[in-house]
């Protein structure tokens, strides 16, 4: 197995068979987390970028089935953001040091594209040494690429799954992988710093399709990989399905670390919701950001992807200072910057 993970280490690259002998036997486990982190530290150093994450709205037009904020999910109590409060949460974000804010949030049909270019202009404009990212679902390429103009720097997409049969599992009849892979390659090809990602664990998830999803990963190049464990919510039809691995995720960011060196890879909040010191065992595992909450406290309480999703402490602002003490003692440093992708 050593072997393996020296071949990945020095080349980038496995083929799937190996990839599959390495997903299924975990006795090197640690060796590969080892290897993910100096690959990690060999390009990106000790610094940890944080991004701010504001979360503009939870209405959606969308039913995805594993998601908290679907708009079928009636128990939900809805709420948007306007420029101003997101501006006032880039404010306070500014101060404490983010240097890059993310804007997700639902496809919620009254935050149109008028309203993301008027936001985005309105960050860039008063924070120039910002970047900003934009996680607001499926678009046409004009919307993208109107959202690049007014000065988005990236954008995040999460694929889902790449295999077409369980991504007709987890969506409605009215999602499609071909527009999900569309879109994609839309925002790359404008120029954004692009994220796709998986859910770790999702219903009906088998380890060929993660492998399928690897290889996806490595052929698409993103700049970003957003990959977290599914978590049930209780209002939704997966709400008996049980949650993703937590070392499972670990051992993918490792992979993924290794597949892509130079790629910007968090350790999310469905990690560190899953165990206390998920997000710094992500970190060790060859991760490289993570996304503390700016959303106003009412708006954290009500962006409820999944059961007891993390809204208070570390997750938030006020807990900046206890993350940078927990990234302290495992040798980290968050850094006050862009933290933009080394090309
Ligand atoms: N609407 C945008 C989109 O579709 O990309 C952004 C918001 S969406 C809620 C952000 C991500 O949350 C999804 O890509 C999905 O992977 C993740 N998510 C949703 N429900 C989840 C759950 N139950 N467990 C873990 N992650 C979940």
């Amino acid at each position: 197995m050593k072997d393996l993970i020296d071949k990945l280490y020095n080349t980038g690259n496995l083929t799937d068979a190996e990839l599959e002998a390495l997903l299924l036997d975990d006795s090197e486990n640690e060796y590969l987390r080892k290897r993910a982190e100096e690959k990690r530290i060999s390009v990106y150093g000790r610094e940890v970028y944080i991004r701010g994450l504001i979360e503009i709205s939870n209405y959606c037009k969308n039913n995805c089935l594993y998601c908290g904020i679907r708009a079928g999910n009636e128990k939900a109590e809805r709420y948007r953001l306007s420029t101003d409060d997101i501006l006032s949460c880039c404010d306070m974000g500014y101060e404490a040091g983010f240097r890059t804010f993310v804007l997700q949030g639902g496809e919620d049909i009254k935050q149109d594209d008028d309203f993301i270019v008027t936001t985005v202009k309105a960050i860039k404009s008063k924070y120039p040494d910002c970047a900003v990212t934009l996680s607001v679902g499926e678009k046409s390429f004009e919307s993208y690429k109107k959202y690049r103009d007014a000065g988005a720097d990236r954008y995040l997409l999460r694929h889902e799954t790449i295999e077409k049969c369980h991504y007709e599992k987890l969506h409605p009849q009215n999602m499609t992988l071909e527009n999900r892979v569309r879109c994609l390659k839309d925002l790359k090809a404008l120029g954004f710093q692009v994220g796709c990602g998986i859910m770790v664990g999702s219903p009906y998830q088998e380890l060929k399709y993660i492998i399928k999803d690897l290889r996806f990963i490595k052929e698409f190049d993103p700049q970003m990989v957003g990959i977290g464990p599914f978590i049930p919510h209780k209002d939704t039809p997966f709400k008996e399905e049980k949650a993703g691995s937590v070392d499972l995720t670990l051992k993918l960011l490792s992979i993924i670390r290794l597949l892509l060196p130079k790629v910007l890879l968090p350790a999310t909040t469905a990690l560190g919701t899953m165990s206390t010191d998920g997000r710094s065992r992500g970190i060790l595992s060859g991760a490289n950001v993570i996304m503390p909450n700016l959303s106003p406290k009412a708006a954290r309480e009500k962006y409820m992807l999944y059961n007891n999703k993390l809204n208070t402490g570390i997750e938030s602002v006020e807990g900046l200072n206890a993350l940078k003490k927990s990234m302290e003692e495992i040798g980290y440093k968050v850094a006050v910057s862009r933290g933009d992708y080394i090309k």
